[in-house]
This record gives C-alpha cells, structure tokens and sequence, in this order.
C-alpha cells in the first residue's frame, strides 16, 4: 500500500495555567501565526473554563481545540466534571484522555480510559489518547509491555471505523515536565511499535492513517529532531505551549521534511 501522508500536529497541553488575559494574548498570536501556517494542524488545549472563550477569539481561524479532560457519561450527577457534549459545545474537536498526570495524580484507570475513549468517540470528539512508561519500567525494559497494555485496554471495544481520526501520544511519563527528553530514536522506536500494533489490531489503512505525536518537554530547541523521525507527526508540548515565544517556533518547526 503506497505510503498515506499525515499532516503533523502542533498540539498545546496548558494544563492548569494562564488567566483570561495572558489566555487572550496567546490566543491572538496562534491565531495570527495559523494565517500564515500551511500543512500543520494546530491544537490548543485549555483549561475548561476558557473554552467558550478560546472558541470566540478562534472564529475564523484553523486552530483545533482540545479538552483536556472529560467525563464518559453523557449528564447527570457528578459534581466537577464535564461531559463530552460541553466540549463539543464548547468548540473542542478534540479531547485529551488518559494524560500521565490523570493517570498518575488522579488516579485514572485503564477501565475509566477506555470509557472515555468510547465516550468521545460515540460524541464525535476525536480523542488524543496519552501513553507512556515510567521511568522505571523502562529501566527494567518493559516500556514496550507497559504501552501495549495501555493500548489493548484503551481501544477495546473499538473497530476500524472508530478509530478514524484517534491521535496517539506517546508521552514517556518521565519526560513531561522534567526537561528530560526521550532520545529521539527510543521515541521513533516506539512509534514505529505502535504503528505495528494498529496495524495488527486494525489494519494497515488505520496503521497508515493513524496520527501518532510525541511528547516529553519539547521545546523550539530539540522539535526538529522528533519532528523528523518517520513515525512522528508532530508534537504535544505543555511548559512550552503557554508562551508564545516558545509554541510559534514549535508550529513552525512541524512541517515534516
Ligand atoms: C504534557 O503536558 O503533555 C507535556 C508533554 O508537558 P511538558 O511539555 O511540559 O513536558
């Protein structure tokens, strides 16, 4: 099958940062710099409070938004949470699931994940699903066990059909915040793995298609060397994303060669 082309994704994790101003400011200068942008699909994720703003500053413009997080259940009872119908209300397109800091701080599990991930698949937002190994299970060379497992059990339930417009982060829980860095060849191993699982599970279109990011403190210093890897197409950066002197450069530096 003759190779699909991917277009690369400039994706933002602001976690829990930034008030309305300094949101705004960012906003305006992604806005401007997807003006000028071909072939990279930018994505930022704010905190929730911020989406139906972020929405309105964004009319007219490309940039995709993100929900970090959400609940599998469509209303009800539960106090705190957000559904993936306010998302989508809320102009996301897309929605973070499974982030290591869910995971790790707020005690996620595989099953709550995969009920996520069906959720926003069923809701038409397309799910940016984050996996990745601690530190010491790679040290104890399991990493690739670890993110074979997260995989299995996150898309259980799911076909073909479904997993068409899924992105995959392989975030190495280790990397995200640290200012450590996977080596880009471990991260292009890795990528490549689980290019070779969605080929086995679900075919090769899927395998093809499927658009499979890296992320562990990127920075406008160290992209190009993920960003040219093969099975890397693109990037989701969280310290670097809420400042634009650091996320522009990032975009810009997406475009795969
Ligand atoms: C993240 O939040 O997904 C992330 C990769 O963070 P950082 O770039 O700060 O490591």
């Amino acid at each position: 099958m003759s190779e699909i082309k991917r277009t690369p994704i400039a994706a933002g994790n602001w976690k829990m940062n930034l008030l309305r101003d300094s949101a705004r400011k960012l906003i305006d200068a992604v806005k401007n710099l997807n003006y000028q942008l071909q072939g990279v699909e930018i994505i930022v994720a704010p905190p929730a409070i911020w989406l139906p703003l972020v929405q309105d500053w964004l009319s007219g413009s490309d940039v995709k938004i993100a929900g970090q997080n959400m609940h599998w259940e469509e209303k009800g009872a539960f106090t705190g949470e957000i559904s993936p119908a306010m998302l989508k209300d809320s102009g996301c397109t897309y929605v973070l699931i499974g982030h290591s800091e869910r995971r790790h701080k707020f005690g996620e599990n595989d099953e709550w994940i995969n009920k996520k991930v069906r959720s926003a698949v069923s809701s038409d937002l397309k799910p940016i699903l984050c996996v990745g190994e601690k530190i010491e299970e790679r040290e104890k060379g399991k990493a690739f066990e670890v993110v074979e497992k997260q995989l299995e059990s996150a898309f259980e339930g799911l076909g073909g059909v479904e997993m068409m417009g899924v992105v995959i982060a392989y975030e190495p829980v280790w990397a995200i915040g640290t200012g450590k860095n996977a080596l880009p060849g471990d991260a292009q191993e890795m990528h490549r793995f689980i290019r070779e699982w969605l080929k086995k599970k679900f075919g090769e279109d899927t395998a093809q298609r499927t658009r499979i990011i890296y992320g562990g403190s990127v920075t406008p210093s160290n992209i190009t060397e993920f960003i040219q890897e093969k099975d890397i197409d693109g990037t989701l950066s969280g310290g670097a994303s809420i400042k634009a002197e650091t996320f522009l450069p990032i975009c810009k530096s997406s475009i795969k060669r």
